[in-house]
C-alpha cells in the first residue's frame, strides 16, 4: 500500500458514516501522485492555479471531478468553463457574472460556492457577511441562469486557538442557515458548506461542514 493510499484510507474511515465529501487538494504535486490517489479510488481533486489544473486535466482520467479552490481571476474563467465541476471561492458578483457568461458559451451550468471572509487575516479573499447579504438582496444573481449557487466556502484563521476556529466556522454555518432560509428555501441545490483543511477539518465537521479540502494530510508537504 502506498503512503497516499494509506492516508486516504484513514481519512475515509474517519468520514465513514457522515455525508462529508473529501476534496483531495493536489496543488503543486506532480501528476504521478494524483494518479496514485486516483488508483486508490479518489475522484474529487482540488487545484488553485488555472494553468496547473489545465495540465493535469489534460493527462488524467476523464471521470475526475475537478474543483477550483483558489482565488480565480475573471480573465481565466474561460479556460476552466468547459470542464470544471465546482468553483469554491467566488468572491465578487463580477466573477459570478463572468462564470455565467463563460458557462453559457460552453453550454453548461457551473456549480459555485460563495466565499465568506471570516478569518482575522487581511490576505484572505471573500465577501464579508454583510456584503454577501447585500449582494443576494440586490438580486441580480437571480438572472444568472448558467451558474448554480451550491452554498458557502470559507477558510478559518491560521491559528492554534481552537475556540477561535470553532467560532469562525460556526459563524459561517449560521450565515449559511440564514441565507438558505431567506433566498434558497425552495432550492435543494443550496446545501454545501466547504470548510476545513488538514489542520482544522475535524473542527469544521463538528460545525457542520459538508465538504473538506485536504492537501498535506494526503500528499505530504508541498514544495512551492
Ligand atoms: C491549499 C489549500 C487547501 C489545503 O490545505 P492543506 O493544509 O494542505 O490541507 C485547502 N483549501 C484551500 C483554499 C487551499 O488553498
Amino acid at each position: 500500500m502506498t503512503q497516499i493510499e494509506h492516508n486516504l484510507d484513514k481519512l475515509r474511515e474517519e468520514l465513514g458514516g457522515t455525508n462529508v465529501k473529501l476534496v483531495a487538494v493536489s496543488k503543486y504535486h506532480p501528476v504521478e501522485m494524483l494518479r496514485e490517489a486516483y488508483d486508490a479510488g479518489q475522484r474529487i481533486f482540488g487545484e488553485s492555479h488555472v494553468q496547473e489544473l489545465e495540465e493535469k486535466h489534460n493527462v488524467l482520467p476523464t471521470d475526475i471531478e475537478w474543483h477550483f479552490i483558489g482565488h480565480l481571476q475573471t480573465n481565466k474563467v474561460k479556460y476552466l468553463a468547459p470542464y470544471v465541476s465546482l468553483i469554491h471561492a467566488v468572491d465578487t458578483l463580477k466573477l459570478l457574472k463572468e462564470i455565467n457568461k463563460q458557462a453559457e458559451k460552453a453550454e453548461r451550468v457551473i456549480d459555485c460556492l460563495l466565499q465568506v471572509h471570516v478569518a482575522q487575516e487581511e490576505t484572505k479573499f471573500g465577501f464579508l457577511p454583510d456584503e454577501l447579504r447585500e449582494m443576494l438582496n440586490e438580486g441580480e444573481w437571480k438572472q444568472l441562469t448558467h451558474v448554480r449557487i451550491r452554498g458557502l466556502m470559507c477558510m478559518a484563521t491560521n491559528t492554534d486557538d481552537e475556540q477561535q476556529i470553532h467560532r469562525e466556522f460556526c459563524e459561517v454555518r449560521q450565515l449559511f442557515e440564514e441565507l438558505k432560509a431567506q433566498y434558497f428555501s425552495s432550492n435543494e441545490a443550496f446545501c454545501e458548506l466547504s470548510m476545513g483543511m488538514s489542520d482544522d477539518y475535524r473542527i469544521a465537521i463538528e460545525e457542520g461542514s459538508t465538504m473538506i479540502r485536504v492537501g498535506s494530510l494526503i500528499f505530504g508537504e508541498r514544495n512551492y
